[in-house]
């Protein structure tokens, strides 16, 4: 009896986060009340014991508990804690936590999800969408440019920076749109459904470079004379990090800026003497100013006491003596400029230095801040782009193309394809528009930004091969009639680049999330490396007791809300989805549990236990984009037609979300942890969770097949047109004609099949290509009437044309290589990657 009433209080006071000296005293009387009731058997006796010891440690006087519990602690805490290096204490330090933080903390409060204020975009921003991008993507012929110019026309070229393409978030008093972060995601996002080459030209000038560095951080004087000449597009910018030795391992960097003194425009000044090997980088051979990450040294000690000032970026113009650029890599077919850039002992004033000389070593913090926004734009706009294309283009081609006498979206086998086309758009929409909202308020979210950049670059890897996987021949022959074929190709690019997946996954999603978004553990880490011990054990004292209450309640509740199967917790009602917020409750508990179980074994080692960390990145995402659907399902108004779409995702992420975490546990790098957990997070077994049923995921694969305004809103954004003679034009001209006769043609279809037996003409002339034929047949046997004729004859010669692919003849690849040819001079390797 007292075990059961001393157990049943500690829950109540946990579950309730009631803390401090009302939960000792309610403990303490419970101990005793307990121990004097019952007999004193020996479960009475260690239960009593331990609460009576927590009792204790709550209302113990400070100083006591601080020499003989929390000093000591500190000392075991510390050799557990990851040791950070520099670079990794900086990114800790950069960026900001927001609905991230939430989900780690164990107990997310939705109304803060809900509240927040959504993506959202003015009136100018629109026009300029309506507008100027509109005519853009008018402009773009991505076969011409990938195959024969191998490069944007020059018009477009002109266009781009005419109309502000390349000045879109740097501010109005600096000459540029000053457009919001939505706005510059909606943009590249739009452009990148015409062209990948366009899209990446555009996006890298306005995402992490010498524009995003110098409005944060550069001189004043760097501002008023280099921000209006890249945002009207006088100055073309790139930025180099990456080098053949140092790839993702960006801190090993070894280019290198000697402090010294040199000639300047005739006169001698301080500065950097320059040596740099970069490659891989977008822009650099048509850039004009060329932006470098280097590791300054000062040998001479010319600027401080110390010989290693660190990382600093610096701005080199390109026409500077000794500076190579201008050779070009091809990456997968897509033609943005992309090359080399080197150059041995180039000097550079201090001037050139981004922030000036005061900024020297200071070039990592920069990146890492700036980083942040780039990344939460750029590639998760691309994939969420080519989602959009993928759903309107195979949507309409599944509903056009007939095999075996039916539309090949009427095949199980079929949807089965285009149900994560249409769900993994919405989520990957719904994602993206929910981070942009983040960063239109201020926030930096370095954690979100990564998680982002990987998951629209995984599913729209996901969302492309099923989507070449339903259109099948038409989509594996490449030329100007492809409508798939660069977007399939582009997919390694954004896989690649801004943090490659694997290493974003693995290791620093969940290795910077668990520290940087966890409640305690970043103020536990400080109080671990202060040097004064009596404030350390001090800072210590004040936070380890709530870190203790908080993963005990997490344990518990994780527990209780998977038994229960969430229903004592207090959720939202909007949109009826009740029992997916409860689950998602019930996983935030267990995440933030695993987390503190992790950090607490762990620990340091978390950087070679990638297999836990890219398991436990997983529940993160799938935790992210569950809530993105939400929140964009929160500010649709909750609209009915997508609930399908909603229930699909959630479902989706749940049933994933359920089996990370499974894995997770039963891999768990303490075997003797694996039980306990697993009793914990899944006391009932890791299923029940089965994700989107059958008919659910029918649903879903309609959605973008039927003409409906929910087909509308999975699209909305990508640029379209209806013209046949284009690649995407002639698949939605066609989709639209099969639409408007889909009747008549029906009957025609039911006409063939009663036909008797001696009328084999009209079976013949559906099988073959007399298309006018067969109409004239249908027409003169009354199938369809005489003002039908017409409009049946227009849409059987587009449902013809858009199964049609190209095909060259010796003329024609002699064009083609001729195009190639013309252009050899430019696409030559530099001499630097070939030693
Ligand atoms: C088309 C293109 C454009 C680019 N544009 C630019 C640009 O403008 N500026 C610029 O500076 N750079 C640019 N890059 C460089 C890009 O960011 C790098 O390619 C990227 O950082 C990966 O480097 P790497 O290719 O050398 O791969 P590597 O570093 O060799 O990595 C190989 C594999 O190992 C994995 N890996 C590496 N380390 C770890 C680890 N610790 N844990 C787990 N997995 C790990 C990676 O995820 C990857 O899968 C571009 C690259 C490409 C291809």
């Amino acid at each position: 009896m007292s075990v059961l009433l001393l157990l049943i209080s500690a829950l109540v006071l946990i579950y309730l986060g009631i803390g401090g000296t009302v939960a000792a005293a309610v403990m303490a009387i419970a101990t005793v009340v307990g121990l004097f009731q019952d007999e004193w058997h020996l479960l009475s006796i260690i239960f009593g014991g331990i609460f009576l010891a927590l009792a204790l440690i709550l209302v113990i006087p400070g100083d006591l508990r601080l020499d003989k519990i929390s000093r000591p602690l500190l000392g075991w805490v510390r050799s557990r804690l990851p040791k950070l290096s520099d670079t990794e204490q900086e990114a800790l330090s950069s960026g900001s936590v927001d609905w991230d933080g939430e989900l780690f903390s164990g107990k997310p409060n939705w109304n803060k999800l809900l509240d927040a204020k959504p993506a959202h975009l003015t009136s100018e921003e629109q026009a300029f969408l309506d507008g100027p991008v509109e005519k853009l993507c008018s402009m773009l012929d991505d076969w011409k440019i990938t195959h024969e110019h191998y490069d944007l026309p020059d018009k477009v070229w002109k266009f781009i920076r005419e109309n502000g393409f390349f000045g879109l978030v740097i501010p109005k008093e600096d000459g540029g749109l000053g457009f919001s972060n939505t706005a510059h995601s909606e943009i590249v996002m739009k452009i990148s459904t015409r062209s990948v080459s366009a899209a990446v030209t555009v996006m890298v000038p306005n995402s992490l470079g010498p524009g995003e560095l110098l409005m944060h951080y550069g001189t004043d004087g760097q501002k008023q004379h280099y921000l209006p000449r890249l945002a009207q597009g006088e100055e073309i910018p790139c930025f180099a990090l990456t080098s053949p030795v140092a790839g993702s391992d960006a801190g090993a960097i070894p280019d290198k800026g000697i402090v010294c003194k040199g000639e300047w425009n005739g006169e001698e000044v301080l500065g950097l003497k320059v040596t740099w090997n970069k490659r891989y980088i977008t822009l650099a051979p048509v850039a004009t100013l060329i932006g470098l990450a280097i590791k300054v040294y000062d040998p001479e000690h010319l600027v401080g006491e110390t010989d290693e000032v660190g990382v600093t970026c610096v701005l080199v113009p390109r026409d500077t003596e000794g500076v190579n650029a201008g050779a070009r890599h091809l990456p997968m077919n897509t033609v943005f400029m992309n090359g080399p850039t080197w150059g041995t002992d180039v000097f550079i004033p201090m001037d050139q230095v981004i922030g000036g000389q005061d900024m020297l070593g200071k070039g990592w913090t920069m990146l890492l801040e700036c980083l942040s926004i780039g990344r939460s734009i750029s590639l998760p706009a691309l994939g969420t782009g080519a989602g959009k294309v993928a759903s309107l283009a195979t949507g309409s081609y599944a509903y056009t193309r007939e095999q075996f006498g039916r539309s090949i979206s009427q095949f199980e086998g079929v949807q089965e394809a285009l149900e994560p086309i249409a769900g993994y758009t919405y989520m990957m929409d719904a994602a993206r528009l929910l981070t942009s909202g983040m960063l239109d308020r201020g926030v930096r979210p370095s954690v979100p930004s990564a998680v982002l950049k990987y998951r629209n670059t995984d599913l729209m890897r996901e969302v492309i091969n099923h989507a070449m996987d339903v259109v099948a021949g038409r989509g594996v022959i490449t030329g100007p009639r492809n409508f798939l074929a660069r977007a399939y190709q582009a997919v390694p690019i954004g896989i690649t680049v801004e943090g490659a997946n694997i290493l974003t996954r693995s290791l620093m999603i969940f290795g910077q999330g668990s520290i940087r978004c966890h409640p305690f553990i970043v103020e536990e880490i400080e109080a671990a490396g202060m040097e004064d011990e009596d404030k350390a054990a001090k800072k210590f004292d004040g936070i380890f007791y709530r870190h203790l209450a908080h993963t005990t309640r997490n344990a518990l509740r994780a527990f209780l809300l998977a038994l229960t199967g969430g229903v004592i917790e207090s959720v939202p009602r909007h949109g009826e989805i009740i029992r997916h917020y409860r689950q998602l409750a019930r996983f935030s508990a267990a995440f933030a549990l695993m987390t503190d179980v992790t950090l607490l074994t762990v620990g340091g080692g978390l950087k070679a236990r990638q297999r836990l960390s890219g398991r436990m990145a997983d529940c993160l995402v799938h935790l992210y984009y569950a809530t993105a659907v939400i929140k964009q399902w929160h500010e649709e108004g909750y609209p009915d037609d997508q609930r399908p779409l909603v229930e699909w995702s959630l479902k989706t992420c749940l049933r994933d979300l359920q089996d990370s975490m499974r894995e997770a546990i039963i891999n768990f790098p303490v075997p003797a942890l694996r039980w306990p957990l697993r009793l914990l997070v899944f006391p009932l077994g890791a299923t029940g969770l089965n994700g989107p049923d059958d008919s659910l995921g029918t649903k879903v694969s309609r959605t973008i097949v039927e003409d409906t305004p929910v087909r509308q809103r999975i699209s909305r954004g990508a640029y379209t047109n209806m013209d046949p003679e284009d690649p995407l034009g002639r698949v939605l001209n066609a989709y639209k004609l099969a639409n408007e006769t889909a009747g008549m043609r029906g009957r025609l279809h039911e006409a063939i099949r009663n036909r008797d037996e001696d009328e084999l003409d009209g079976i013949a002339l559906l099988m073959g290509h007399e298309r006018k034929e067969l109409v004239d047949w249908a027409c003169a046997e009354g199938v369809v009437k005489a003002d039908e004729c017409d409009k049946l004859l227009e849409a059987l010669e587009a449902l013809y044309d858009v199964i049609r692919v190209d095909a060259f003849d010796e003329d024609g690849l002699k064009a083609l290589s001729r195009c190639a040819k013309g252009k050899r001079k430019v696409v030559e390797r530099s001499p630097k990657e070939e030693t």
